[in-house]
């Protein structure tokens, strides 16, 4: 039967003993994808308990005085672990008395710490007082720790351990786990609050993570810019989301990432421009069905609202709006004055002349911070309407990023073609709604 049996991990456990002392947690963990069902100082104890009743059995069993030494040996080895069974012999029946010495790896600086490592982080959290669904504990320790634990894998060829830190996060998290309510959820990926404790010092600190919704926003009044506040601007809609949620939420502040953006001077109408708004460092984390009712009904008097699609994000949803932004497809319309009457034939051929037409712009003189570049962008559609003499309204329907005032203007030659242009006359835009953002282009 036995011959069955791979015996080259008591063989590798022993040599390894024979050189470093090493706690029940530290042994074990060398060994952690052995066995189903176990914490690793049950692996580490069961291990030296196996390695001391076989060494005991065959000491029983031998004469040879050399191979007594070796065997006593292995025994003492043993003891310096702080192995209890191994001490008790050799003090009782041998009257030897051997100095437990700390742990190779861990200096015994950890395991024993964890219960008052677990009460401070339950302190921490009721004292810091913020609402949480899901949590993550992480921790950190000290690199000549990592460095040993590594080293020693390598020195015995050892492929079964798992990382000290894996076993500390594991062991501190399921203590949490038992002692918070049930409804908190541990989540690597998605945690509202990180944990993360410093085993040197002990010391404890709180990550709040932003809350992040995603919704549209409508901008009802022109001169409302998105995020910066300048003289011709009335407010901002970051601005008006600091004072309208961000209290509620009490969080430290609201930031707007928007895909796209429109000017100041434009607005944003129809279902209104995605957006994702991070709430940082939020004291409160309400349903999604509170967030919902509390952001709908707060813009009563103000020139922005949020329209009535909201769910929770991720950070990463930031990053896909940004690039989805110049894939969208966006209806504006427009107000524009002409230096000429036109006669409803050229407003046709206009139409005609802007069908999936191709558009070159370089970036207009009125962003002066910017340095120059070219951009290429498509116009689908256009539908002209005489409203008066000299003025015409203008629905375009268009691909994200074009600068459509400048579309309008020719921007002195940066933009071609352009309606001036197109019609030989100056073309001035006076007023300029976005009416839509089509998540596709359709
Ligand atoms: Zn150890």
């Amino acid at each position: 039967m036995l011959d069955t049996l791979s015996l080259d991990l008591l063989e590798k456990a022993v040599k390894v003993l024979d050189k470093y002392s090493l706690c029940d947690h530290c042994l074990g963990r060398l060994f952690a994808r052995v066995g189903y069902g176990l914490e690793n100082y049950e692996r580490g104890q069961a291990i030296k308990n196996t390695i001391f009743l076989l060494t005991y059995y065959t000491l029983q069993k031998t004469t040879d005085e050399s191979l007594r030494e070796k065997l006593l040996d292995i025994i003492r080895k043993l003891a310096r672990t702080g192995h209890e069974p191994s001490l008790r012999f050799l003090r009782e029946k041998l009257n030897q008395d051997i100095q437990v010495e700390k742990c190779y790896i861990c200096e015994d600086k950890y395991f024993n710490n964890i219960d008052n490592i677990v009460q401070n982080i339950l302190e921490t959290i009721s004292s810091a007082g913020y609402e949480f669904k899901t949590y993550y504990v992480g921790t950190s320790i000290s690199r000549e720790v990592v460095k040993r634990e590594l080293d020693l894998s390598v020195e015995f060829g050892i492929d079964t351990a798992e990382s000290i830190k894996r076993e500390l996060n594991r062991l501190i998290g399921k203590k949490i786990k038992e002692r918070l309510p049930p409804d908190k959820v541990f989540s690597r990926q998605d945690a509202d609050i990180e944990i993360v404790v410093n085993m040197e010092t002990g010391e404890v600190k709180l990550e709040v993570k932003p809350l992040y919704i995603l919704t549209r926003y409508r901008k009802i009044f022109r001169g409302v810019s998105q995020v910066q506040l300048r003289l011709n601007v009335i407010t901002s809609l970051q601005k008006v989301l600091n004072e309208k949620l961000a209290t509620e939420l009490e969080a430290a502040e609201a930031i707007v990432h928007a895909s796209g953006r429109e000017d100041t001077d434009v607005r944003m109408l129809g279902d209104g421009r995605p957006l994702v708004i991070a709430f940082v460092r939020p004291r409160k984390r309400p349903s999604l069905e509170t967030i919902r009712e509390l952001f709908l009904n707060k813009f009563d008097d103000e020139p922005v609202e949020l329209v009535d699609s909201v769910t929770k994000t991720q950070h990463a949803t930031i990053v896909k709006l940004k690039q989805e932004s110049s894939r969208h497809t966006k209806i504006y319309r427009a107000i524009v004055l002409l230096d000429q009457d036109v006669d409803e034939e050229k407003l046709r051929s206009l139409e005609q002349y802007f069908r999936n037409r191709q558009i070159t712009q370089y970036t207009p003189r009125r962003i002066k911070r910017k340095p120059l570049k070219k951009r290429v962008r498509m116009v689908y559609e256009l539908r002209a309407t005489k409203i008066a003499p000299r003025l015409i309204e203008l629905l375009i329907k268009c691909q994200g990023g074009l600068y459509v005032k400048e579309l309008i203007t020719g921007d002195e030659g940066r933009t071609t073609p352009s309606i001036a242009d197109t019609l030989g006359i100056n073309a001035e835009p006076i007023e300029l709604d976005v009416l839509d953002v089509l998540e596709t282009r359709s």
